[in-house]
């Protein structure tokens, strides 16, 4: 796949016509200007998530809606001037949710509980079935079952998971979402139920991808999960173990009916667009966001805001002036089910190098803290961006920054990264459930994210000398920054 996908002709264009920013009275816009702006009247971010989430809404990656969801954001980016838009395909086995999902317990206590597939999900056919449930507090408790425990029965997996600013909690209970069903599956189970990997207490379950073992312990992200695996919403999951509690050693059974399908390869699909820089020949500033959703959610939250965020960035910054070295944006295609956008996109430009990445992917509440990996290797460019988003309220920090999913690429060629830390405390009471809407974006908190990211990405895109290392770069071709 790989393919020189920018012309020439596009690019010179784009630089004989590259404006010069001004406020009207002659006098240009500073980047602090371009940043102080953003956080008090941005539209740009807005805009994007208010219009994807409404004239595009749920975006299942391989899908028809995801290709609209390309589709429309192309259009968006090229009405907003960028340059050397794009649709870079690729194949992927997709997985659909399918329309039956239900979850019943029959005995001691019969009624029905609330309950979506987890990405992934094998189906139980349209008649369900129906097994004792075996309750595990915890992944380490269904792993310490003995083989063979679990033959014909469904396992259940709880956590006890809380809300945390840095989102640390989704490490340590996701793994009843990312390896549970596989566990279970070789204890014997026929059947994975979890609590939802969340912390609200509405009846909206949270869904996600699974993380497919082999026995080997290796693993093979985004293959489906062999068995039907489902997620509790809280309540339902709470309800499922007081009744365990209340039976006396009376067996619980429940009746199971998740119905998705495997649609075989499809395409998907990563979008890109660029503010060309004065000098394209330095490796670009890869800003990073995903454009699909799960099906039960227009993906406000998680990801539209993140793809606003850097889309306005880019424009913010263009205020300013043209950047020294090219702003890029990614919005990439199939990353809830398995990244494959991400892997694509790393093995399509793995020759053409990246200065530096930075992914906004957890939501729109209020970045608080700056991370980057060249604290210690080029301590001054860090130094400088810490100071200049200290007025935004933005902590520094000695953690090592390590990009998010979108970022493939710039590990993989040991770049630099940068993590802005966004507010994580409310966002797993929304993240993968069908409460992740418009409405939940508080449009201040997005403005100080597109403030942030204007004031970041202005520094690095006119930043001449290696970002990793800060020695002198060749102006041509474009080197290596490691
Ligand atoms: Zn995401
Ligand atoms: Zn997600």
């Amino acid at each position: 796949m790989k393919q020189t996908l920018f012309g020439a002709t596009a690019l010179a264009a784009l630089c004989l016509t590259a404006p010069l920013a001004a406020d009207g009275h002659g006098h240009a816009t500073t980047l602090e200007e371009a940043a102080t702006h953003a956080l008090a009247s941005d539209t740009y971010a807005w805009d994007f998530v208010e219009g994807i989430t409404t004239e595009v809404g749920p975006r299942q990656a391989g899908t028809e809606a995801e290709a609209r969801g390309r589709a429309w954001a192309m259009a968006w980016l090229n009405a907003h001037g960028f340059a050397n838009v794009a649709d870079e395909p690729f194949e992927m086995e997709t997985w659909v949710p399918g329309d039956l999902h239900r979850a019943e317990i029959t005995s001691p206590f019969p009624q029905p509980l609330v309950i979506q597939p987890l990405g992934g999900s094998a189906s139980t056919g349209p008649d369900g079935i129906i097994a004792e449930v075996v309750m595990f507090e915890s992944v380490a408790a269904l792993r310490a079952a003995p083989a063979d425990s679990l033959t014909g029965k469904i396992a259940y997996i709880s956590h006890a998971m809380t809300p945390t600013q840095d989102g640390s909690q989704y490490g340590f209970a996701g793994p009843a979402r990312w390896i549970g069903a596989e566990l279970a599956k070789q204890k014997g189970a026929v059947a994975t139920v979890i609590k939802s990997v969340g912390t609200d207490y509405h009846r909206n379950p949270h869904t996600g991808g699974t993380t497919f073992r082999r026995a080997d312990g290796s693993t093979d992200v985004g293959r489906p999960v062999p068995t039907p695996a489902g997620a509790l919403s809280l309540p339902d999951a709470a309800n499922l173990e007081r009744m365990f509690e209340r039976a006396n050693g009376r067996p619980i059974m429940m009746k199971l009916t998740l119905t998705p399908e495997n649609l075989g390869t499809t395409v998907s699909g990563n979008v890109v667009g660029e503010i060309v820089g004065r000098n394209p020949a330095l490796p670009p500033v890869l800003l990073a966001c995903h454009i699909d959703s799960w099906w039960n959610a227009p993906g406000a939250f998680d990801d539209g805001a993140g793809c606003g965020i850097i889309a306005a960035a880019a424009l913010n910054v263009q205020k300013s002036g043209q950047p020294l070295r090219t702003i890029r944006v990614l919005f990439a295609g199939a990353e809830e089910v398995g990244l494959f956008g991400s892997s694509a996109y790393s093995a399509a430009h793995i020759d053409e190098p990246i200065g530096v990445g930075l992914e906004s992917d957890f939501g729109a509440d209020r970045i608080w803290r700056f991370e980057s990996n060249f604290r210690e290797s080029n301590a001054d460019l860090h130094g400088r961006i810490a100071a200049a988003v200290a007025r935004f309220g933005v902590a520094n920090s000695s953690n090592v920054a390590s990009g998010g999913a979108d970022l493939n690429i710039v590990r993989d060629q040991g770049g630099a990264i940068i993590d802005l830390q966004q507010d994580g405390t409310r966002y797993f009471d929304l993240h993968h459930t069908p409460d992740d809407t418009l409405d939940k974006i508080d449009p201040v908190q997005l403005r100080q994210n597109v403030a942030v990211w204007t004031q970041v990405v202005g520094i690095l895109a006119n930043e001449s000398r290696s970002i990793q290392t800060g020695a002198p770069l060749p102006s041509a071709p474009a080197t290596m920054e490691n």
